[in-house]
């Protein structure tokens, strides 16, 4: 969940039009594929939000969008079995996956009918808690926190705090500032915390709980051969906040979870927020340990041949809610927007 700059996004979209730049980066820098990356999938219901929240949300309808223009431009929908196959092969045309993080009951209700109507393939990373109902949406949590609070009463561990969010400005700057700290959270900081400042101000883990699957639903679409179930960990904690240990377990109890419920191996894997404060060498070295054939971050970036030898950390390139346009999508798959982020190396890895 790295957000582009909007200065980065006016100027990306300036050079579009002005200057082809991405045409000439885009031999050296689309690579063999894409990864997409998604969250939910919802029609826009407009009233005031959170932009951080809303930015994870794109419509169906661009959705159709993104996938139809993607296959105009010659890209070929694949699944991460085939990408791997393929990663392995050195062989095949140039491909885009599309994969649907956490579980949200819209990947079931609004992306499978759009990828099933088509005859394509995509893949929904499940993180195990999320569909058992044992772990809250903290940012659906705070959010609904925010929109309806003008300020926000906090007690922990003896200081009393009172946060102010009476105005659209106050809450975005607070949100970004409580997000920060919940990601940063250890595992045995986190239900005390979150104790603290949602069921003490009368936010409930439960009034989320329809927002993702049940495991009749992730099992429905297990059956399709269509869809590609991965792993999410079980609790989506910041692994690199955790020991060692236990950000094992979190990898491994997630994909062993998900094989009991779905009757088949579950061969992928996403790290939770998956940037560089998340996922890093330790990260990449436990999940690679635990048997997927590839492991997704969220470092932009397209899919080269080398990927091969970085299968544990594969970058992808996110589609959300602030960049429902085209041109941008257009792009990112050129490569511009990894060099602004990571570099002029296009193989993006760590
Ligand atoms: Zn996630």
């Amino acid at each position: 969940m790295v957000p582009i700059p909007p200065a980065l996004q006016r100027a990306a979209r300036v050079a579009h039009k002005l200057v082809p730049i991405h045409e000439l980066l885009r031999p050296l820098y689309s690579g063999k594929g894409v990864i997409f990356a998604l969250h939910r999938v919802v029609p826009d219901r407009g009233g005031p939000r959170i932009a951080a929240n809303a930015s994870l949300e794109v419509t169906p309808g661009f959705l159709e969008q993104v996938i139809d223009s993607v296959i105009e431009w010659g890209y070929e929908v694949i699944s991460l079995d085939q990408l791997h196959q393929r990663l392995l092969n050195g062989t095949g045309r140039r491909f885009a996956c599309f994969t649907f993080d956490d579980g949200y009951v819209d990947t079931y209700q609004n992306v499978y009918p759009i990828f099933r109507q088509r005859g394509l393939p995509f893949a929904v990373y499940i993180t195990t808690a999320y569909i058992d109902k044992t772990m809250g949406l903290w940012h659906h949590m705070l959010e609904t926190l925010l929109l309806e609070r003008e300020e926000i009463r906090f007690s922990l561990g003896g200081r009393h705090q009172v946060f102010r969010a009476a105005d659209a400005n106050e809450k975005e700057t607070l949100n970004a500032r409580l997000s920060a700290k919940i990601i940063g959270l250890s595992s045995a900081e986190y239900p005390r915390f979150i104790e603290a400042l949602f069921e003490r101000n009368d936010v409930y883990p439960e009034q989320f709980f329809d927002r993702t699957m049940s495991w009749e639903q992730v099992e429905a679409l297990a059956r399709d051969p269509l869809v590609t179930i991965g792993a999410h960990t079980v609790n989506h904690f910041n692994l690199a906040r955790l020991p060692a240990d236990k950000a094992r377990w979190e990898i491994a109890e997630s994909k062993h979870l998900l094989e009991d419920h779905i009757g088949g191996p579950v061969a992928h894997f996403a790290y939770p927020y998956g940037g560089p404060g998340s996922a890093g060498a330790r990260e990449f070295r436990l999940a690679a340990s635990c048997g997927f054939k590839t492991m997704t971050t969220m470092r932009e970036g397209n899919i080269f041949a080398t990927h091969r030898n970085h299968l544990s950390c594969l970058p992808r390139i996110e589609v959300r809610g602030r960049h429902q346009e085209l041109a941008l999508l257009d792009l990112r798959l050129s490569g511009l927007l990894s060099i602004l982020k990571n570099g002029l190396n296009p193989v993006v890895t760590v």
